[in-house]
């Protein structure tokens, strides 16, 4: 294994200066990806920060909405009653999310931070893969891609991001707090993550030293009324093929406003902005919405071995709308 040392902070500040002294450190949290990137080779760090001491657990109500810390775990902030009760959207997506033991350990900050499942980017074998080897080319665009994306991809990257949770944050319309030199700034999670251009290895606009110490929620109407949908290829313990989160306000059984996230599409949880538009005012109905969305996909560009996703994608879809319309 690469050889590195250790340090355990206690507060933010120690922890953004032992990080920011070496341009090779990484913060560790619950190590579920890091050390397996450790392991395959994908992560070389000559210093790791544990951040695990810092005063980033807590799950609060604020006077606008909630506040997540970033070290809080994942099935903390899934059974938190604030959670359930006001956006369980990311509740489900959060549950449906790895494994129990891994939840347990998984913070919410190393949740957004997780790479992609390409296969070809987690081979063990040197294989061409720009986010990994930037330069070396994408196995996957003309490989296989049925996992691939359908959105945003570029020649230099196909991959898709696989955290379901920033899915469901995305259409919750989150912001995400990130400590740094000049101090905090919040940044909506649709603006966090990179589309990957000619640069796939950059999925963020984090700096280098910069720390995620929480995530706000506003509380709004619509997550109260919210839902994850995820399409996997086995019942559990996978990520999603395709997965689908809405936000929703009605009135007489039509919708009013809606916010709609895709997973498994993109680099990027996917937000789909002109379908929000599109069916405000439509009935909660599944023809009507499938008609009204059929336009919403037409930005789609599938790979080789993917053009199901735009019809999986558009049903999941309409699953989560029906779900979140149902909801009392
Ligand atoms: C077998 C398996 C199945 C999985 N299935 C799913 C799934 O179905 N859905 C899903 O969404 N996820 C899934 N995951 C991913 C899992 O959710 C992540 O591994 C986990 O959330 C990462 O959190 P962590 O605290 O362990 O991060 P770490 O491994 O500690 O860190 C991950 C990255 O984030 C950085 N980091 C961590 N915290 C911060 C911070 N506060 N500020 C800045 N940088 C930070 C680290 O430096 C590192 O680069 C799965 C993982 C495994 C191993
Ligand atoms: S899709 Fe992206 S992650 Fe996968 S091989 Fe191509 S460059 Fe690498």
């Amino acid at each position: 294994m690469h050889p590195f040392s250790y340090v355990r902070e206690r507060s933010v500040d120690d922890a953004m200066r032992a990080h920011a002294g070496d341009p090779a450190a990484a913060y560790l949290a619950g190590g579920t990806e890091l050390i397996n990137w450790l392991k395959e080779g994908i992560a070389l760090p000559s210093r790791l920060v544990d951040i695990n001491r810092l005063p980033l657990a807590q799950i609060e109500v604020t006077p606008s909405g909630l506040r997540i810390g970033a070290l809080a775990r994942m099935s903390d902030v899934a059974a938190h009653p604030a959670v359930r009760a006001g956006y369980p959207a990311l509740a489900e997506a959060l549950e449906r999310s790895a494994s129990p033991q891994l939840r347990n350990m998984a913070s919410m900050g190393g949740n957004l931070l997780q790479r992609t499942r390409c296969p070809y980017f987690r081979a063990e074998s040197e294989l061409p893969c720009n986010k990994r080897r930037p330069g070396s080319g994408c196995a996957a665009r003309y490989g296989l891609n049925r996992s691939h994306a359908i959105f945003g991809w570029s020649e230099a990257c196909v991959a898709t991001h696989p955290s379901d949770a920033a899915v469901a944050l995305c259409a919750l319309e989150a912001q995400v707090r990130i400590a740094g030199r000049g101090g905090e700034r919040a940044i909506p999670i649709g603006d966090f993550y990179r589309l990957p251009g000619d640069t796939p290895q950059r999925e963020t606009v984090l700096e280098h030293g910069e720390l995620i110490v929480a995530i706000d929620l506003p509380a709004t109407a619509r997550a109260r009324r919210s839902w994850y949908h995820k399409v996997r290829e086995r019942a559990s313990y996978e990520f999603a093929l395709v997965s689908a989160a809405v936000a929703l306000e009605l009135a007489d059984a039509r919708i009013q406003e809606a916010r709609i996230a895709l997973g498994g599409v993109a680099a990027v949880p996917w937000r789909l902005t002109a379908a929000e538009r599109a069916i405000a005012g439509a009935p909660l109905e599944r023809g009507p919405l499938m008609a009204v969305l059929a336009t919403a996909f037409a930005e789609a560009r599938p790979l080789a071995h993917n053009a199901f996703k735009i019809e999986l994608a558009k049903r999941t879809l309409v699953q989560a709308l029906e779900i979140a319309g149902a909801m009392r």
